[in-house]
């Protein structure tokens, strides 16, 4: 399109990177280790709750704040896994992934010349949904090699123009799980300067050893002022379904929807039923998918490692980080456009998940959400390759 008929809210914001290293891999028949969706499905008896409610008559419009039944699967869910009780009325809203749950927040909660206070890097669709809420954003750099949080970094961020604190733990790209400790210096700090902390939580059940994943939510004070948002996209396997929710406090639940009324309403009739189901009938099959997980983790590292390439042993998420600059590549762009002529693998360039390019210039992100067999193919083709630049 005629780059003058593209409004100024979305000028500049690139296309998202997942689609375009999906699409190169397509065309080249590659190995994807770049996008995060996992090549098997959730548990089949949730995808058969799923058959029978569109033969059930559930092909019509759902309730705004989405079906009681879910809703109400997601209050129990934060109950029984974090002690947290809400009201599954005001307090529970389903959104279209937690996508959605991002978009609204920041539509409903943010006006014009806002700042917001998020980490980097960051995944892309915070910056594009920042800027087209018309908000202003201040990044956090987590910083190579460990990827802390740098809480003198964090509150030097905080201005009197800041609105909100957009977190995301576990953390995708990095796989950083926030510890307790780096959680209260972002409580004191949405304390001391009254601020909204919107947190990003769908990779909570997906932690590795003995990272232990604390909603925010949970930490004293903090209640009224987050809103949490996840999905059964990667904690059951369904990122196809666009299933998610927000929770937190009547005020900030309503904000959510009071935006996303006028963006889908509502969506998934037949699915909301079969994730409720999944919260309520599978709530071990998580717990699995992490113990399967952390095994192709280590062996994703492992042959990283063997490859010269060193990575970022991550303590959650689907992702491990590495520093192309190990192979003689600055910039890691370069090196995932090389990638699948060379090896036949598509791996995903960090650089558009940092405000500053220059910050993620050399590094590059893995998936292991994959089978064994696929983790294994990837990282024989490497092997087989020349990666040196
Ligand atoms: C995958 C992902 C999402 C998107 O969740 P959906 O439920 O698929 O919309 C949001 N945030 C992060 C950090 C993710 O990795």
């Amino acid at each position: 399109m005629a780059r003058t008929r593209l409004a100024r809210r979305l000028h500049g914001i690139a296309p998202t990177i997942f689609s375009e290293m999906s699409a190169l891999a397509a065309r080249t028949g590659s190995v994807n280790l770049g996008q995060g969706f996992p090549d098997v499905d959730g548990p089949p008896e949730v995808i058969a709750r799923a058959v029978e409610a569109l033969g059930a008559g559930a092909n019509q419009y759902a309730p705004g704040p989405g079906v009681p039944a879910l809703r109400q699967a997601v209050a129990r869910h934060q109950a029984r896994h974090y002690g947290i009780e809400l009201d599954p009325d005001t307090e529970v809203v389903v959104t279209t992934g937690a996508t959605e749950g991002v978009a609204a927040a920041l539509l409903g909660l943010l006006d014009p010349g806002d700042e917001v206070v998020l980490l980097e890097p960051s995944y892309d669709s915070y910056d594009a949904m920042v800027q087209m809420a018309g908000g202003v954003r201040r990044g956090v750099t987590l910083r190579a090699p460990d990827f802390r949080l740098d809480a003198d970094a964090l509150r030097a961020a905080v201005t009197p123009r800041t609105r909100l604190l957009l977190l995301n733990s576990p953390h995708n790209p990095t796989g950083t799980v926030l510890t307790r400790a780096e959680l209260q210096v972002v409580a004191d700090v949405a304390l001391a300067h009254d601020l909204v902390v919107v947190t990003d939580e769908v990779y909570e059940h997906l932690v590795f050893d003995d990272h232990e994943h604390v909603p925010l939510a949970t930490l004293p004070g903090m209640a009224k002022r987050t809103l949490t948002l996840s999905s059964a996209g990667k904690s059951w396997s369904f990122t196809g379904w666009k299933v998610g929710w927000a929770t937190g406090p009547a005020d900030l639940v309503g904000a959510v929807l009071a935006a996303k009324q006028w963006l889908t309403f509502t969506s998934g009739a037949p699915l909301q039923p079969a994730v409720a189901h999944a919260l309520d009938h599978e709530p071990d099959f998580p717990r699995r998918l992490a113990a399967d997980l952390q095994q192709r983790r280590d062996l994703l590292c492992a042959g990283l490692r063997g490859l010269g390439l060193d990575p970022r042993v991550p303590e959650g998420t689907y992702f491990a980080l590495t520093d192309t600059a190990h192979l003689g590549w600055r910039d890691g762009l370069e090196l995932c456009l090389a990638l699948p002529e060379r090896a036949g693998v598509v791996a995903v360039p960090l650089q558009g998940f940092y405000d500053d390019p220059e910050a993620g210039r050399h590094l590059v992100r893995w998936a292991f959400c994959k089978t064994t067999d696929v983790v294994t193919e990837g990282l024989a083709r490497l092997g087989a390759a020349d990666l040196t630049r």
